[in-house]
């Protein structure tokens, strides 16, 4: 390569991001080199990264071993950029998704036996590997996803975990008719959505008195929506539990039928309180879910466009991922936080 060829890729070669430098320490403006696919990857320029509560969970220190530092994020949508070698799946130009799975072992029992969102040993997009709290990020092509039926990298970031965690859960949990939802954030108004389309009851839970939550999930077709102290008007098939509340799985448990299931959708969750037998007795169930499966990535973003599924989002630019981290904490969000890196914004 000539020198001012190779000057000027030099200069233009650097990206911001937001980097995880130490456990419970606010994210860091960082200025960095451009990651270069090795190869079967590609590196996409990111036009949206959707902020998960897992997010927080790796801030926090809630999960063990993260990579640091850290670019944290996992539901990314860019335009792919430069291919690594032997990529035979993408073109430049071409609109993706990258989620929270982004590496597995294939060789591993779980690999073997179609459960690789169990592998062993996999990678994890903004937690064991580089996120998308970026203006680039480099991924695994196996494990990115086609969005040329998306238009909009907005509304289509929070699809990439809320949407399949929350498809993967509600996959988890059965033919059940009444559904209950318990947190309706990200993931709940996106499965409530694909609820409505099934022809389930959804039964939304939300914080005690929080009347806008409430009136948001009637909006998307919730038939009842109350605070998780209120009992809903009839006794539920199932029930997902979106909130990292463990006090909520006897409570979710004591508005199961017989023979219903309680789906814990979160990553971390508080303690689960004692509670009497009697409320799991009769075949009730408490099941949890786990990451997410190439298929499960395939199957919901075909569906989401059938059931027309439309995300709520609060847009914040690349630099200001500590509120948008914040206003998660705090509840403040209807729907999802995405962060743009300012080029984005312009397009
Ligand atoms: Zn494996
Ligand atoms: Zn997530």
């Amino acid at each position: 390569m000539d020198r001012p060829r190779y000057e000027a890729e030099m200069t233009a070669g650097r990206m911001k991001a937001m980097v995880l430098a130490e456990i419970g320490r606010p994210l860091r403006l960082e200025e960095r080199v451009l990651p270069e696919p090795g190869p079967g990857e590609i590196r996409v320029r990111i036009e949206a990264c959707a902020v998960c509560r897992t997010d927080l969970h790796v801030v926090d220190g809630d999960l063990p071993r993260p990579k640091l530092p850290l670019i944290p994020g996992h539901e990314i949508v860019g335009v792919v950029d430069r291919l690594g070698s032997a990529v035979g799946s993408f073109a430049p130009g071409e609109r993706v998704g990258i989620p929270w799975l982004g590496h597995t072992c294939g060789r591993c029992s779980y690999c073997a036996s179609g459960r690789e969102n169990l592998c062993d040993e996999p990678i994890f997009t903004g937690y064991t590997r580089d996120g998308g709290f970026a203006e680039y990020a480099v991924a695994d092509a196996a494990y990115a996803f086609s969005l040329a039926r998306y238009a909009d990298p907005v509304a289509a970031a929070p699809l990439m975990c809320a949407g399949l965690i929350g498809w993967r859960s509600l996959v988890a949990a059965g033919e059940a008719g009444a559904i209950g939802l318990y947190g309706f954030g990200a993931a709940a108004h996106i499965i409530a959505q694909v609820c409505r389309w099934q022809g389930r009851a959804v039964y939304a839970f939300t914080r005690p008195g929080d009347e806008e939550a409430q009136a948001f999930a009637r909006s998307l077709g919730a038939v009842w929506a109350g605070g998780s102290d209120e009992d809903p008007p009839t006794r539920l098939d199932a029930a997902i539990l979106f909130a990292p509340v463990g006090a909520l799985v006897p409570t979710a448990l004591r508005h199961l039928r017989k023979g219903g299931r309680v789906v814990c959708g979160g990553i971390h969750m508080s303690d689960i309180p004692s509670f009497p037998y009697r409320i799991l007795w009769e075949e009730r169930q408490i099941v949890s879910v786990a990451n997410l499966t190439r298929q499960d990535a395939v199957d919901f973003l075909a569906i989401a466009p059938q059931a027309g599924v439309t995300t709520a989002t609060v847009r914040y630019p690349l630099e200001a991922a500590n509120e948008a981290l914040a206003d998660l904490r705090a509840g403040r969000l209807q729907g999802a936080a995405v962060l743009c890196p300012s080029g984005a914004f312009a397009s």
